[in-house]
């Protein structure tokens, strides 16, 4: 994959074809070598085509540089590697300046001169190269090598996601593109999910399992730490699933519960799920993550059957004023405290009138930190009852030491509620 464009070279703009791509690659069973970053320059571009052909790369998807400018030079570059000459197409022209029509209209003062020149430009087609539609005003292109000459196919995007990837089909489905993968094998790719445990431990029993005499050669497995989380992605081609199977067994044995989920599902997902199979209704009150975690709540769409609303309840005038956390509970405790998570909990889920609460409240730095109270220490409760309910409520209640800067904290706090809120769905107590 080859990134074209100073400005993600640069890092004003992060790249995000690289990440997608590679993704839809592994979908085909193409196996992604490198993503290479380079700046407009012609030489930089010919010189990173060079090296991935010299690696007998059998495929190079580039992004960037289709666009009418003088630094937009990927197809001209891409014919000069593949030995093809850049030639006219004619219908690709005027198709270009039916879509580039309305621009005229919009800017009737615009130079027609530059604009004419803008679109010939990008009708410039590496001949025998099959041309993808424009979804901007850039047609994409895919470019086998010159006849008889050995070498990659280059397929070239444009470089806004937004046009690249409804492009990608289109690329997919041409005969050379086909052609250059015909070597493609079938991945299978699993993931599964821990949580309440290092990293390290994971690296042991994978040890472990190998020790034990578990087949893991045909099984690339990547472990990588999320949001607090442990995620193992596991690809293997379809002749391995039996070993997987086992090795999927020997972490469920390993680790039980902390294997949160088998299926690659998200604890946000789970906890969807977890409240709208019991018709739950829910709010949180959070103070050391400023909203975050109704933020987190609301990101999947249909939240509304589940979230009734959230607050933000940072002083502790607030916490008495609108969630009617008693004062004297603050003055006795502390702010940051169970016994104030678990009245903000109970506050939210009066005041919301739902079934589910949560309170958050911690240090999450770098100030702020004493002997008693360190930063990171973060105190979270969860209640659940009838909305009606006055008492009887079933709770969880756990103070935790998080660790890394204010973000890291913040962040982090939101996947333990999380966590929280789903084990007390799942039937746990205090
Ligand atoms: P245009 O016709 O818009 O110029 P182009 O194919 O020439 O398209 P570029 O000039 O390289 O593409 O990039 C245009 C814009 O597309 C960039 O300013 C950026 O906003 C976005 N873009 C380009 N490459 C990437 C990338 N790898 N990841 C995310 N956004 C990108
Ligand atoms: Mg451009």
């Amino acid at each position: 994959m080859l990134v074209t464009g100073t400005e993600v070279l640069t890092g004003i703009i992060s790249d995000r074809n690289g990440p997608w791509l590679s993704e839809r690659l592994r979908e085909l069973g193409v196996d992604l070598a490198r993503i290479v970053v380079v700046g407009d320059r012609p030489a930089d571009l010919l010189d990173a085509l060079a090296q991935m052909a010299a690696s007998g790369l059998a495929l190079i998807v580039t992004s960037g540089g289709l666009g009418p400018t003088a630094d937009d030079l990927t197809a001209a570059v891409v014919a000069s590697f593949a030995g093809r000459e850049l030639l006219l197409d004619a219908s690709l022209e005027s198709r270009i300046e039916q879509i580039t029509a309305s621009v005229s209209e919009r800017w009737p003062e615009a130079d027609r001169e530059a604009l004419r020149l803008a679109t010939r430009k990008q009708a410039m087609v590496p001949e025998g190269a099959t041309v993808l539609s424009p979804r901007g005003t850039a047609p994409g292109l895919v470019v086998p090598p010159a006849d008889g000459a050995g070498g990659p196919t280059v397929v070239v995007l444009p470089g806004p996601p937004s046009e690249l990837q409804p492009m990608w089909g289109e690329a997919v489905g041409t005969a050379a593109f086909k052609a250059a993968i015909s070597g493609a094998t079938v991945y299978r790719r699993e993931i599964v999910r821990l949580y309440g445990l290092p990293e390290a431990e994971i690296a042991a029993t994978l040890r472990s399992a190998a020790q034990a005499g578990l087949s893991l050669d045909a099984l690339e497995i990547t472990t990588c730490l999320r949001r607090g989380e442990i995620e193992v992605s596991t690809r293997f081609e379809p002749g391995a699933q039996a070993d997987y199977d086992t090795l999927l067994a020997f972490l469920a044995a390993r680790h039980g519960a902390r294997l949160f989920s088998r299926d690659g599902r998200t604890i946000d997902e789970q906890v969807a799920s977890l409240l709208l199979a019991g018709g739950e209704t829910i709010a949180a009150a959070e103070s050391c993550t400023g909203g975050l975690l109704a933020a987190r709540l609301t990101e999947r769409p249909g939240a509304s059957a589940y979230l009734v609303g959230g607050a933000v309840v940072y002083s502790n005038a607030a916490k008495a004023a609108v969630l009617g956390v008693d004062s004297g509970l603050i003055a006795q405790h502390g702010a940051v405290s169970p016994e104030v998570a678990l009245a903000m909990a109970r506050g939210a889920r009066e005041r919301f009138e739902c079934t589910v609460g949560v309170g958050i409240t911690g240090v999450a730095g770098p100030a702020g930190g004493t002997v008693d109270k360190p930063v990171g220490m973060v105190c979270f409760a969860v209640v659940q009852g009838a909305v009606s309910s006055l008492g009887g409520l079933r709770s969880l209640i756990r103070t935790e030491r998080l660790a890394g800067g204010r973000a890291a904290v913040r962040d982090r706090s939101t996947t333990v509620a999380m966590h929280l809120i789903a084990a007390l769905l799942h039937g746990e107590r205090d």
